[in-house]
């Protein structure tokens, strides 16, 4: 049984319904939205379609959409694209119109970059594939030299080695109203872009809240400023996106899989999920196996302790999208049997625990750590109990047992966490020991013997309630 999740990102591939039957079938555990592209018609007709394969398929599939955020484009050009030659002239001025860019100079989606570059920095157009060196500045244009040229096309995105471009906030007003329509939609994650502190994320969940959704948030750190303040984002988010395309180009990519470890660890450390993303399995956009660096780099990425690891354009415009899928699943399961089963030294053990749920969660991780267990069963409101068990360890089976859909949907992001719809106050107290052993005796492939350990709550049905371990011993 693979721990580690898939997000695979709906695309004009996906859009083929069988491709998307396969890619869930093939294991993707969250479907994402990317709002950089597309309008809401396509949206709501990928979300429709993904709603209804997951179901035809009897899988619980969580549905995230990622804002585009205040990314720094070019303009386009009269042509669509332009050559860069090595060693040429090139500009960027705000004050050039749409169309009018060729290969002497473009214009631009903001009118600060002459505040925010001195000469000698370093530009980098579409991922880093075209480097400029800003030689002087005029007014608002930008005079640069192309230090490794390569044809550029309309709207790409422009960064700037070591960060700093950006001083606007990550919601733009697009993403305000892209973030309000997302949570009336019912998506199940939110992803903001270009974060830069906490308050980029209290911003967004007072707008999720006020639009009556109760998706969850996931911060994308991809900027330096984000590096800078991230025990604060790890605060008021639920979840972070090692986002390595933008944070790799605003680091320089020498020192981004060191990046890469500390903020998975500071993540867990802080009871937070958190996800790699970005090129990990590039080379299967044509092609139906992949490299052994990406094996290489996905089975790191498990072995750090991602909950998740996530296909991007592979999924969504690859030809290969369900194999991306289905190869990502079985690295995944390769990783993780190299593994050591127990992890007793998590920081997350130590120092005090805030609630009584907290306690009982890692109370049960203890126990676990310490006996023969098959399986956890959290009986949960909001998932939060089968999250600080995630934290600890995640090879023991931990079954979410909820009534509610959107937990059930949230869940399926955290590492080694199954969602189980199973409803609580429908169930007589004398009775729940056996329907939760009923409700798991086949998933979890259990026998008379094994041991069980349960979590709840006196209190049932209510959220951050649970108060209880019980360990259990299979007697059927
Ligand atoms: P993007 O984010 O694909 O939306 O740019 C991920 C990244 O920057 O790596
Ligand atoms: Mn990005």
């Amino acid at each position: 049984m693979r721990r580690t999740k898939i997000i695979a990102t709906l695309g004009p591939a996906t859009d083929r319904l069988e491709v998307l039957r396969d890619v869930i079938a093939s294991g993707a555990d969250v479907l994402r939205l990317n709002f950089s592209h597309d309008g809401w018609d396509v949206r709501y007709r990928r979300i429709e379609e993904a709603r209804s394969m997951a179901g035809e398929l009897g899988r619980c599939v969580g549905l995230l959409g990622d804002l585009q955020g205040p990314k720094v484009r070019i303009a386009s050009f009269r042509n669509g694209t332009a050559r860069l030659d090595d060693g040429a002239e090139f500009f960027l001025d705000p004050g050039l119109g749409h169309n009018a860019g060729d290969a002497r100079g473009v214009g631009l989606n903001i009118t600060t970059l002459s505040e925010d570059v001195v000469e000698g920095d370093t530009l980098l157009l579409d991922d880093g594939n075209v480097e400029l060196s800003v030689s002087k500045i005029r007014g608002r244009r930008v005079h640069c030299r192309v230090v490794h040229g390569g044809v550029v096309s309309d709207h790409k995105g422009v960064n700037k080695l070591g960060g700093g471009l950006l001083s606007a906030p990550a919601l733009t007003g697009e993403d305000c109203e892209d973030l309000k329509l997302a949570a009336k939609a019912g998506l199940d994650w939110i992803a903001v872009s270009f974060v830069r502190d906490g308050a980029d994320i209290e911003a967004a969940r007072q707008l999720i809240r006020a639009s009556g959704g109760s998706a969850h948030i996931i911060a994308k750190i991809e900027r330096s400023e984000a590096l800078e303040n991230l025990d604060e984002i790890l605060d008021a988010a639920d979840a972070v996106m090692v986002a390595r395309g933008d944070l790799g180009i605003e680091t320089g990519y020498e020192g981004l899989i060191g990046l890469q470890k500390s903020i998975i660890r500071r993540a867990r450390d802080r009871h937070r999920v958190v996800i790699t993303a970005t090129q990990m399995m590039e080379s299967m956009i044509d092609r139906p196996v992949p490299t052994r660096a990406e094996v290489s780099d996905v089975s790191n990425a498990v072995m750090d302790g991602s909950d998740a690891v996530m296909l991007s354009a592979e999924s969504a415009v690859g030809e290969y999208a369900s194999a991306a899928v289905a190869a990502m699943a079985s690295i995944c399961e390769g990783a993780e049997a190299w593994m050591p089963a127990r992890n007793e030294s998590s920081p997350v053990t130590e120092g005090d625990f805030q609630r009584v749920d907290e306690g009982i969660a890692k109370a049960a991780m203890y126990a676990a750590n310490h006996m023969d267990v098959r399986a956890i069963a959290a009986l949960t409101e909001s998932g939060a109990t089968a999250l600080w068990m995630s934290r600890i360890r995640a090879d023991i089976p931990i079954f979410a047992l909820t009534r509610h859909t959107g937990t059930q949907r949230r869940v399926t992001l955290y590492r080694g966490v199954v969602p189980v719809a199973f409803d609580v106050t429908h169930t007589r107290p004398e009775e729940l020991f056996r329907a939760v052993f009923e409700c798991l005796r086949d998933a979890a492939g259990l026998k008379a013997g094994d041991l069980v350990i349960v979590t709840k709550g006196a209190i049932m049905g209510v959220s951050g309630h649970t108060d209880s371990m019980t360990v259990l011993q299979l007697e059927f």
